[in-house]
This record gives C-alpha cells, sequence and structure tokens, in this order.
C-alpha cells in the first residue's frame, strides 16, 4: 500500500484502527472516496470489503434471521433467548473478535445460563495449559524492542506472514539512541533480505526446541555436547556471539503447532538466562492473521480477569470456574457432543467451524456478526443477529498482543447495533426467561 506522512494528507482523509490482525494498526487512514492508505495488502482487501458491506445496497439486506429466513430483531431476541434457556448445556465462542466491553457482556450472558466459555486459543487446548501460568514469561512492550533492542532474532517465525506491519512499526525504525540494529533469523525462513545488518540461520522447525536449550547451556555457561555439529551447533554459536555483544536483546517468536507447549517453555527459559546478565525479553507474536481474531490478547485477559483462566471454562461463575485446559476448550466440547447450543461472536477459525458443521443439526447456533450472509449451516436450528461492522464501525477497546490498550476509531456510523448492544439485549431476554421458568410459566 502507498504510504504517506499524515502532514501530507487530505482533510478529508479519516483515521481508523485496523482489526484485521492483532497488530491492531491505529494509523490507517481512509480518503472521501473510500481509498485505503497506510494498510498492508490484507487489511487495505478487509477494510475495503467491510466498506462495500456497509454501502446502501448491501446494508439493507436484513438486521435478524433465523434459518436464512428474515425475521424481526425483537423476535430474534426473544427465539435466541428460548433456544438457549432449553439448551442442555451452551458454548460462548468467537470472544477474540470482539472489542473488550462486548466480551464482558458475553461473559454476563454465559454466567446468566452457567455456560461454558472458550475463544478457540490454541493455549487452551493444550493439555499443559498456558505457558505464562507453567513458567512465567519476560516480554515488553513492541515500542520497548522498537526503541531499545539492539539485537532482534525471529525465532522459527516470520512476521511478515502472520503481524504484515510488524517489522515496519517496529523493527526498521532506528534505536531511540541511533546505535545499529542487527536482526537474525533462525529457522526456515530468512524473514528480511540478506544484508550486513541481518544473517539467516536455516534450522528446521523440528529442531527449535534443541537450539534453545544448547543456547540456553552457553549462556549459562555450562558444556554444550562436544560431539554436536552441523547447523544447530553452529547456529548456536553465532547467536551466543551475537547476544554476548549486544546490549538489550528481543526474541521474537510464534504460535508453535506443538501440543504440550514445549517450545514455548524452552524459549521462556532461554530468555530469562539472557535477562540475567543484559536486558531481554520475548516479544510472542500469536497465529496473527490466522487467529480468530483481532483481539484474542482482550479474550484471554477478560477471562483471566473474571475466571482465573484466559479459556477453557467448564461452566462460567465469577465466584470460582474450573479451568480444563485440554478438556473443556471450544473444539473438544463440539466434537464430544458436549454441548447443544453455541453462541458465536463474529467469525471462528475454519477448523471450529467445521467442527460446529461435523455436528450437523445436533446444534443450534445464535450468531452474532457483521456479515450480511452467514455460513451455510446443516439443516438445524441457526439465528443470526447482525451487528454493526466488527471492521469499520465497531466502538470500544481491543489489547494488542503485547497488552497495550487500543481505542477502536471507527471510521464509519452504523444503523445496526454494536455487537455488545446485541449481546446486552440477549442476557436481558435470557434473563427474563429464566424468571419466568423459575415460576412456573413458559420459557
Ligand atoms: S498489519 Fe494487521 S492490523 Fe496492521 S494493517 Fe495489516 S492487517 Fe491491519
Amino acid at each position: 500500500m502507498r504510504r504517506e506522512s499524515p502532514d501530507a494528507l487530505s482533510v478529508d482523509s479519516q483515521r481508523c484502527t485496523c482489526t484485521a490482525c492483532p497488530l491492531l494498526c491505529d494509523d490507517i487512514l481512509i480518503t472521501a472516496a473510500d481509498g485505503v492508505e497506510q494498510a498492508c495488502d490484507h487489511g487495505s482487501k478487509t477494510i475495503r470489503e467491510a466498506l462495500a458491506a456497509e454501502m446502501p445496497s448491501a446494508a439493507s439486506s436484513p438486521g435478524a434471521a433465523e434459518n436464512d429466513t428474515p425475521i424481526d430483531r425483537e423476535a430474534a431476541i426473544e427465539r435466541s433467548a428460548a433456544m438457549l434457556t432449553s439448551a442442555r448445556r451452551v458454548l460462548v465462542t468467537g470472544l477474540a473478535n470482539a472489542p473488550l466491553e462486548a466480551i464482558a457482556a458475553a461473559c454476563d450472558l454465559a454466567e446468566s445460563l452457567g455456560a461454558a466459555v472458550d475463544a478457540g486459543l490454541p493455549e487452551s487446548a493444550r493439555a499443559a495449559g498456558p505457558t505464562i501460568a507453567r513458567a512465567g514469561e519476560v516480554t515488553a512492550a513492541f515500542e520497548e524492542l522498537r526503541d531499545r533492542a539492539d539485537l532482534v532474532i525471529f525465532w522459527c517465525c516470520n512476521p511478515y506472514e502472520s503481524h504484515p506491519r510488524f517489522i515496519e512499526r517496529f523493527v526498521t525504525p532506528p534505536l531511540a539512541d541511533g546505535r545499529p540494529r542487527q536482526t537474525i533469523a533462525i529457522g526456515p525462513d530468512g524473514v528480511m533480505p540478506r544484508a550486513s545488518s541481518h544473517r539467516h540461520l536455516p534450522l528446521s522447525r523440528d529442531l527449535a526446541v534443541e537450539a534453545a536449550r544448547l543456547l540456553h547451556l552457553r549462556i549459562a555457561g555450562r558444556h554444550a555436547p562436544d560431539t554436536l555439529n552441523g547447523p544447530l551447533a553452529s547456529a548456536s554459536a553465532t547467536l551466543h556471539d551475537a547476544i554476548r555483544s549486544s546490549t538489550c536483546v528481543a526474541i521474537v517468536t510464534a504460535d508453535a503447532d506443538d501440543s504440550v507447549g514445549l517450545e514455548a517453555w524452552s524459549i521462556v527459559h532461554l530468555v530469562r538466562t539472557i535477562a540475567h546478565e543484559r536486558q531481554a525479553f520475548q516479544i510472542p507474536l500469536g497465529a496473527g492473521l490466522a487467529a480468530g481474531g483481532a483481539n484474542a490478547a482482550g479474550a484471554a485477559a477478560a477471562c483471566t480477569w473474571r475466571y482465573g483462566a484466559a479459556g477453557a471454562i467448564t461452566c462460567a461463575d465469577r465466584m470460582g470456574s474450573l479451568f480444563l485446559p485440554g478438556e473443556s476448550d471450544a473444539r473438544r466440547l463440539i466434537d464430544r457432543g458436549e454441548v447443544d447450543a453455541v453462541v458465536i461472536l463474529g467469525r471462528l477459525s475454519g477448523p471450529l467451524e467445521q467442527a460446529i458443521a461435523n455436528r450437523g443439526d445436533a446444534v443450534s447456533l445464535v450468531r452474532i456478526s457483521d456479515a450480511a450472509e452467514m455460513p451455510r449451516q446443516p439443516p438445524g436450528r441457526a439465528i443470526h443477529l447482525r451487528c454493526a461492522s466488527l471492521t469499520t464501525a465497531t466502538t470500544g477497546t481491543m489489547l494488542r498482543e503485547d497488552g497495550r490498550r487500543v481505542g477502536l476509531a471507527p471510521s464509519r456510523q452504523s444503523t445496526l447495533p454494536q455487537v455488545r448492544e446485541r449481546l446486552v439485549d440477549l442476557a436481558g431476554a435470557v434473563r427474563r426467561s429464566l424468571a419466568v421458568a423459575a415460576v412456573g410459566g413458559r420459557p
């Protein structure tokens, strides 16, 4: 995308936040002619599609539908409440698409129903649970990397693919004190073009844990096996020398496809050991574009504040909830047929969507989404409550992956309700339905 200094922009340009990935770039400009500036290709495409969906012809699609048949919004809320209160067990998921205010409303709804809560994030699906709960983390804001890290190591990750503007915004700018910055990519991807300031240490992803342990041994001054040779030994020697010549080290990581979380654990211990002798921190990037939503960090934080864990909450109860990672995550609850109704905020990851489709009409759905049309469902009950665009018209706050709060700056006003308002209405209808049932009336 074309880049321009904000000073050079037309007064008609409007600044907004891109919610197409968890980087939450808040310097995006939308021109009067719906041009998108400053965004990466993916963000630009997503925003353009959202703007097109808000055009009068597309926006005239109904605000609610049941099994693809338009229905009145109020009726849709009452029918959704009846469906949820009559279910055996409900799951609330998809939280990572919504702002914090809507996630809080979704948790209120879940508590009314005694529902399971899980955003579908990888760490809740690991039997060992989140790395931070097992080993802690030494992390920093992205701006700390930008301003202080004179050595940046990309550890088996490629931010260009997962978080397209991460390098442009936080690695390419010069250090605050003018010192040169070195970058090293270890793993299959070179990440950046070869240059005097950038090296690539090719290594199979299978060896990531061994590489971290070997480097850990060297940094800690312990004996490394003499027989070790090949790319593993040479990569760890190069990294060791680079770290010893640096003042501040940032290790950028990505979510590994690692069912027990061993890779994340090995990096946490490596960073902690480096930090004993010089400034060092990890920048744990999540799945980025492949994540279930831009506010994955917010969903994890909101659930932790309420229930003491980031997800896999068996039964929402703010006075004390059971946390069963690898047991009560959304995918397993659906696969095992332990829920017969699901409340979905926004879009889900492909595997989670497929798991729901596999259940056919055994599961009822309430989707709160900005899409004019929903994925085709098998026969069954599916109610769609349409809300304002989560890309261009949602207000509220999200958390960037490093925990920084980002206020959403919508570029458009919508005639549709905000996602939070939909949830508040639905929670109210559920409480009314439960109250009627409690005194012996019909739910
Ligand atoms: S990097 Fe992510 S948040 Fe930034 S413009 Fe691209 S898609 Fe949007």
